[in-house]
């Protein structure tokens, strides 16, 4: 599978970057993962997004959904998406419709967010939604997917790919957690958080440092690490240092446009 960081930065974006979405792309089958602030102009650097076949959510964050609003007024209004002839668009009776799955309550949050300004279904009426519990197993296309709670402000859910017998595993966001661990056991590539330059020095904790997220992949086994959810404001060379002596190895630092292959 071929995985393209669309968007790295964490709750707000880097200079001429976006929050987190990770394009992975199988056999013609295209997969959005996550889809903050920022990512659809990304997404349409890539890809036409009529062709993205789903849509995963990982949680109900605003840096981690909210491109989601953008993309549904592209499949509702955009010309080629009508059933006449508009604007020298022939015109479909099929418009692109993706599946988009999203944690217990999505449906509810999105309309109350939409509601303010507008119609409540915008999101549920341009997307196929579903929502998914901590024990669900997807089929998308030639992926198998499955979730594990992280602890992080809000449910959240880590999530694993399978495809032609390779792993690729993302975090989501988390605080540091045994879960995590031993969901990414032996994964082939293991895309974690690393947004923090300290620990939360009060309250609950709820992300990673780069020594803590390097300390996740050595305890995985993860054959592969790369950080992300850093900021641009963060030293990337300490970040480096940081994860790669916890890893006990090199560790790669996701930015917008890196592809890995997994
Ligand atoms: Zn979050």
């Amino acid at each position: 599978m071929r995985i393209t960081v669309l968007g790295k930065s964490p709750s707000w974006q880097d200079a001429g970057g976006a929050c987190s979405g990770y394009l992975v792309q199988e056999d013609g089958y295209t997969l959005l993962l996550d889809c903050g602030n920022g990512v659809f102009s990304k997404l349409r650097g890539h890809v036409d997004y009529v062709d993205v076949d789903a849509i995963l959510i990982s949680h109900l964050h605003a840096d981690h959904f909210l491109d989601l609003v953008p993309f549904a007024y592209a499949l509702t209004y955009a010309p080629r998406q009508q059933p006449v002839a508009v604007a020298g668009w022939p015109g479909t009776s099929d418009p692109a419709c993706p599946e988009l799955y999203a944690p217990l309550g999505a449906k509810e949050m999105f309309r109350q967010i939409v509601s303010c300004w507008g119609n409540e279904q915008l999101i549920e009426d341009a997307f196929s939604l579903h929502e998914y519990q901590a024990w669900d197993e997807v089929s998308l296309g030639p992926f198998q997917v499955r979730f594990c709670e992280v602890p992080h402000y809000t449910p959240t859910f880590a999530v694993e790919l399978v495809t032609s017998g390779r792993r690729f595993t993302y975090s989501a966001d988390c605080s540091p957690n045994q879960e995590l661990v031993d969901f990414a056991r032996d994964t082939d590539l293991l895309l974690i958080e690393a947004t923090l330059p300290r620990p939360e020095r009060t309250g609950e904790r709820g992300h990673l440092t780069p020594s803590e997220a390097g300390d996740h992949g050595r305890r995985a086994r993860a054959k592969r690490l790369v950080i992300t959810h850093f900021s641009d404001e963060l030293d990337p060379e300490w970040a480096d240092q940081e994860a790669t002596r916890a890893f006990g190895g090199p560790v790669g630092l996701a930015h917008d446009g890196a592809v890995y292959s997994v």
